[in-house]
């Protein structure tokens, strides 16, 4: 199944998940043990990470294969470019069509610690739309999507990303997949931008539920996404209990979806962090809003 025909076939939100895979020192089998858990909560897609520059490369086919075989949810494999000749990218490529995924997410990556700038210099790809534009120009039907940053990429100011993004969906890209962010009036206002300098695909924000206040920071500081006052009271407020944090980050990640739904979004993310729980519990509080939609659009059926 080709993720691009999802938006316009469901005319409700697509809900996807992203997924991890495990390092190379832990099997796979309790990986397989989440997916199948998180199956069971009927995702439109879900995607699979993947390390840029050689960590867990080759388990992230193996993880989207298994997922399509299994459970004949489309999968979005995750493709990273940086230090990647158009050779190493082709068989990559080759590999997941033999495996039947038909569905990329076309990223740059950041330079791993292990890179030489050797390998650098040596890349056929500088940035995600030349990644876009390549395979593209070698398989016109599959789905590409393409990451965005509704605070800007920490390397380019706002205008500058912007632009270059115009670029990455003119490269060939169908949808978009957003970073994560905790303010919903930013992101609105960034998707507001993208559309008038004519960028009109289907776009998906990225939810990420808090449950670790210094994962988060951490994170958050990576990613160049800010914490709003109310957020940051909470990592204060619960950061003592554990189990405070996790019901107020499924609620505050529950309230942003809502939010964001009513606001008429065509897609959510959800960047799973491989917790069954927390996901479990998040769709179980939009279960209502989900069946709702799907009678909003005429769509038969149950959550
Ligand atoms: P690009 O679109 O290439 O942008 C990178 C930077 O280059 C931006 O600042 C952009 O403005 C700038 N730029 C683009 N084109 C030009 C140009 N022509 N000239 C000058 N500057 C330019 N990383 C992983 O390693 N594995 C993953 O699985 C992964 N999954 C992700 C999923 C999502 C939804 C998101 C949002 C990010 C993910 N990342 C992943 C992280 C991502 O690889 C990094 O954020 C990386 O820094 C940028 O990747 P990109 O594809 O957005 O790059």
């Amino acid at each position: 199944m080709k993720i691009k025909n999802l938006f316009e076939e469901k005319k409700t939100p697509v809900i996807s998940f992203e997924v991890f895979p495990p390092n190379e020192k832990f099997t796979l089998d309790s990986l397989y043990e989440t997916i199948e858990e998180l199956s069971k909560l009927s995702p439109d897609f879900i995607s699979v990470t993947y390390g840029a520059g050689g960590s867990t490369r080759s388990r992230t086919l193996e993880i989207a294969t298994h997922i399509q075989k299994h459970y004949s949810i489309p999968t979005l494999a995750h493709l990273t470019c940086i230090g990647a000749t158009t050779q190493e990218i082709n068989s990559l490529y080759c590999d997941l069509s033999k495996n039947g995924i038909q569905n990329i997410l076309a990223l740059r990556g950041d330079m791993p610690h292990e890179m030489s700038q050797e390998t650098l210099d040596n890349s056929d790809f500088g940035y995600a739309s030349d990644l876009v534009e390549h395979i593209r120009s070698q398989d016109k039907e599959c789905t590409i999507a393409g990451a965005f940053y509704p605070e800007g990429h920490k390397e380019n100011n706002d205008l500058m990303d912007l632009l270059h993004l115009k670029h990455k969906v003119e490269a060939g890209s169908d949808f978009l997949i957003s970073q994560i962010f905790f303010d919903n009036d930013i992101y609105m206002d960034y998707v507001e931008k993208m559309h008038k300098i004519g960028i009109n695909l289907p776009i998906m924000a990225g939810i990420m539920p808090i449950v670790d206040a210094k994962q988060i920071k951490r994170i958050c500081s990576l990613c160049h996404c800010s914490l709003p006052p109310k957020v940051e009271r909470m990592l204060e407020r619960f950061s003592e209990s554990p189990s405070a944090l996790k019901e107020a980050g499924i609620s505050y990640a529950a309230d942003q979806i809502i939010d964001l739904i009513s606001r008429g979004v065509s897609g959510i993310h959800l960047y799973t962090m491989n917790k069954v729980d927390v996901t479990k519990e998040i769709l179980r509080r939009i279960e209502h809003i989900r069946a709702s939609e799907k009678n909003l659009s005429g769509v038969e059926g149950e959550v």
